[in-house]
Parts: structure tokens; C-alpha cells; sequence
């Protein structure tokens, strides 16, 4: 590590190591935590650590900066644990072992064995440098370190609201230098529920029907690709199914996580014999039709059906309106953002459905750039017209994108002189950090940037030398800028 010495970030990459020595996955922080006010502190910067155990670190400004706006800095304290099977590392205990690979000429840092936790152990150093190294001027800074942010996001939940004097933020934890992140959606979730009524006797007959092999993907940043959703796919082949012939539904079963597009999904139908072998004999054409609408985006939709022993299923009545709610509920992309190019702005996706005692119990994870509110009209309307009950619960804030924002202004104008390009400015579709501390501070002109990082939470985790450079540099021209700015 010592040509790292060398570097005009030399400082980051001193107090990066340090980080990289303190055992810090996720819900470890306290250590780290502490250390950070330590070194905050024996460098002049103030700092306290709040209930949840997040980090607020204070620099004043440099001797005749005080009228320049306050900036604050945000950055995770917690990483990923991952190792090597072969790995010995104790991610309680042990130290990261540390070391320089060069891919194609470009050096990177590496941990060996394990995860490096430059996602977000890098923000923390260069935030850290860049407040406790006298030789830069700036006006106030604030730093705020969190913990949790890859399981719960439960440090930056816990933090109060008043406690930030900046109205400009920069959060260092993105994973590409050429970008710049403004905005990302807020989301709720909706669970839809209802009581089987299996009150009739039992059915002579019972059809297993599995659609499986679809393409899936994450609801934040594969919404708009058009893929099926086998809960809905499923449902629409079975709506076909009850409307010619008189089935009974016993059981719908899919998907794995609310934010995860769902792959695989089975129901269970009853009847009389001959209406079982109607409904075998309808879905062979219902599959080659889903095959052939689902080529480009799902080549591996399955649809399979088979015989099993019949259990209580609902009416035909009841299993009619439960199969048609689920078959034509609004799912997918709900409307684009017009001031971003190609970003979703409102979204929903159908993730999970679990016949559970009797219940049929499904929720879908809407996502907006701006509020849910649209989409939980849409989903109260809908409810109500098939006798399904509804809560909404897990909101959190969005984080919503300007293309007036004064930070992102700065950032790109200081990105062009010093980069020669305009930045790519990215608006996510997901839950970040960010949206939930805009909840707290409303009017946070936030921005979110960060050296290339690849294969972060993987054991491939590195992160690129002179990207951090490039990333360093853009940070100070952003602070001239705000000093030039309030000269
Ligand atoms: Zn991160």
C-alpha cells in the first residue's frame, strides 16, 4: 500500500486503512463509531454520536470562510460481510487484509478473501481527509456517518430531524465516478387480503398449475423492462380457465420478495372430473399464447399443469373475483418522469402472494419519484371492486429529483471544467439513504457521487485508485465553488 503514499489523497487512503482495520459489518459499528470521534476530535473537528449510534462529525471553517453555505457529507459506517469459502477471515475480530492488483494498467485496491467495504468505508475516508487536513480551506462542514444502511437502513431512520445546520448535502455512496445521482424514488407497501370461503364439500378433482422460468428481475431497476410477472401471468391463465368452466380456487402460491419481480407461481384449482380435463386441455393453447407474447423478455416461461388431490377451495363465485383482482391488477410501470430521460416515475410490483390458514394474503411494493398517493387510489378502487381487503404500510420518503437543484448545478459545472464531459445524471427507482433523510430535511439540496466501485458486496469488491483521486479532486473544486461563490 505504500505507493499510495504518494497520491495527493494520500490522507484518504491513510485514514481508509485505518477503517479497513476495525471490524464494522453490519450492526458492529459501535468500534468504528467511536474511533471516527476520536480522530474527528484529535483533529480539531467536533462530533457526537447519537442514540442509534450514527456519527455527526463538525468542521469549522477556515479562517475567513465563515459566510460560505454549510456543506454536509454523508457516508455508511457498516459493510458487507462476505468471504471466500476458503477464507479463515472472523469479520468480528480480524482486520481486512489489504493490497494493490492492477487490471489493465489501472491499480485498485482489494481486500483478500473478503468483501472491502470501500462500499462505504471510501466516503467515510474522504470525507474524513477532506475535513480533518488543514492545508484545505472550506467553509462549514458536516459529516454524518450511519449505521445499518445495508440491512435496515435503520441508522439513518434514527436520526433526528434539526440536527443538520446544512442545507447542501453530498452522500459518497455511489459506484461510478462518471455519475451523478439527483433524485430516487420513495415507496409503500400494499398487502391485499381475503378469507377463502371453502364452506361446500370437497371436490372429486384438483389441478396443479406452475407457471416458472420467467425472467424476473429487481422492481427499482428492472420495473420498466416489460417483463411478466408470474403472479399476474398466472392469474390471467386461470381467469381464462373460470370463465367457460366452473373451478374452485384452494391455493395461490408465488414470488419470493415484495422488491423482486417474481419468477414462479402455482394454484391450485378443483372441480368435477370432466371440468379438470376441460381445464388441462385449454391450457396447452393458453401456454403456447404466453410463450409467444413473452418471447423476447421471458424465452424460458413455463407452464405446466398436473393432477394432485383435491383440498376445500372457495366457490366458483368467490374464486372468480379473487383470480380476476389478481389477473387485471395494475402492475409495472405506472408513468415516466418528463424532466429525466428513461426513468420511471411511478411504479408497482406485484412481488409475493401466500395462501396461508385459510387467507390469501399478496403485496405489491409501489415505488413513486414524487408520492405513492396516485397508485394507492388506483389500488383502493381496485380492492374494492373484488371484495379484497387493503393496508398500506413501510412508507418511506422519496427523494425527488430537480434539474434546478443549486448543488447539482455546481457539481456538473465543476465536473465539466475539470473532466471535460458532462456528467451522466442518474435518478434511481429505489430506496436510498438519501430519500429517507430528505424526509427529515425537506429542503436538503442533496447530490450522490463516488469512485468506481466494482463488485461491491462480493469478495471481488474493489475499488479504483485513481478514481478516488478524480473524486477527491471534484470534491474540492466543490468547495472553491462555494467559497468563489460567496466571496
Ligand atoms: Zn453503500
Amino acid at each position: 500500500m505504500d505507493r499510495l503514499k504518494e497520491l495527493p489523497s494520500a490522507l484518504v487512503w491513510d485514514i481508509f486503512q485505518e477503517l479497513s482495520s476495525i471490524p464494522r459489518a453490519s450492526g458492529n459499528e459501535a468500534a468504528v463509531a467511536s474511533w471516527i470521534a476520536s480522530y474527528a476530535s484529535s483533529h480539531g473537528c467536533a462530533s457526537r454520536i447519537d442514540e442509534t449510534g450514527n456519527v455527526l462529525v463538525i468542521a469549522k471553517s477556515s479562517e475567513g470562510c465563515q459566510n460560505v453555505p454549510p456543506l454536509a457529507f454523508q457516508a455508511h459506517m457498516d459493510m458487507v460481510a462476505v468471504r471466500d469459502e476458503t477464507c479463515r477471515h472472523d469479520f468480528s475480530s480480524d482486520p481486512l487484509d489489504l493490497s494493490i492488483q492492477e487490471i489493465d494498467g489501472e491499480p485498485f485496491v482489494t481486500a483478500d478473501g473478503t468483501t472491502l467495504g470501500a462500499d462505504d468505508g471510501i466516503g467515510i475516508a474522504l470525507a474524513l481527509a477532506i475535513m480533518t487536513d488543514d492545508e484545505i480551506r472550506h467553509g462549514p462542514l458536516e459529516a454524518l456517518f450511519t449505521v445499518g444502511e445495508e440491512t435496515s437502513m435503520a441508522g439513518i431512520s434514527g436520526f433526528p430531524g434539526g440536527m443538520l445546520g446544512s442545507k447542501m448535502m453530498i452522500n459518497i455512496d455511489s459506484e461510478a465516478d462518471d455519475t451523478v445521482t439527483a433524485g430516487a424514488a420513495g415507496g409503500s407497501d400494499a398487502e391485499f387480503s381475503c378469507v377463502l370461503e371453502c364452506a361446500g364439500e370437497l371436490k372429486p378433482s384438483a389441478l396443479k398449475i406452475e407457471i416458472s422460468g420467467l425472467t424476473g428481475g429487481h422492481s427499482g431497476i428492472e420495473i420498466h423492462c416489460g417483463r411478466a410477472n408470474a403472479i399476474v401471468t398466472l392469474a390471467r391463465a386461470a381467469r381464462r380457465l373460470m370463465e367457460k368452466i366452473p373451478l374452485e380456487l384452494t391455493s395461490f402460491d408465488g414470488g419470493t420478495f415484495r422488491n423482486a419481480i417474481p419468477t414462479s407461481a402455482a394454484m391450485v384449482l378443483a372441480g368435477r372430473d370432466e371440468d379438470i380435463r376441460s381445464a388441462a386441455a385449454a391450457l396447452s393453447s393458453i401456454a403456447g399464447e404466453l410463450a409467444s407474447e413473452f418471447r423476447e423478455t421471458d424465452p424460458g416461461i413455463d407452464l405446466r399443469w398436473e393432477q394432485v388431490k383435491p383440498s376445500p377451495s372457495a366457490d366458483h363465485e368467490q374464486s372468480r373475483r379473487i383470480v380476476g383482482a389478481f389477473a387485471s391488477l395494475p402492475d409495472g410501470v405506472f408513468s415516466m418522469n418528463d424532466e429525466f430521460p428513461d426513468t420511471v416515475q411511478s411504479s408497482s410490483n406485484l412481488g409475493l402472494v401466500r395462501t396461508e390458514s385459510g387467507r390469501i394474503v399478496a403485496t405489491a411494493l409501489m415505488r413513486s419519484l414524487v408520492t405513492t398517493d396516485p397508485i394507492k387510489e388506483i389500488m383502493k378502487t381496485h380492492a374494492g371492486e373484488y371484495g379484497l381487503d387493503l393496508n398500506f404500510s413501510g412508507d418511506y420518503p422519496c427523494w425527488k429529483p430537480s434539474s434546478y437543484s443549486p448543488l447539482l448545478k455546481i457539481y456538473e459545472k465543476v465536473y465539466a471544467e475539470n473532466c471535460f464531459a458532462k456528467p451522466r445524471v442518474a435518478v434511481l427507482h429505489a430506496g436510498v439513504e438519501c430519500g429517507i433523510l430528505k424526509g427529515k430535511y425537506p429542503d436538503m439540496d442533496i447530490i450522490s457521487i463516488g469512485p468506481n466501485i466494482i463488485g461491491a458486496h462480493t469478495t471481488g469488491e474493489r475499488v479504483s485508485v485513481p478514481s478516488v483521486e478524480k473524486i477527491y479532486g471534484l470534491l474540492l473544486e466543490v468547495l472553491e465553488e462555494l467559497m468563489d461563490g460567496a466571496a
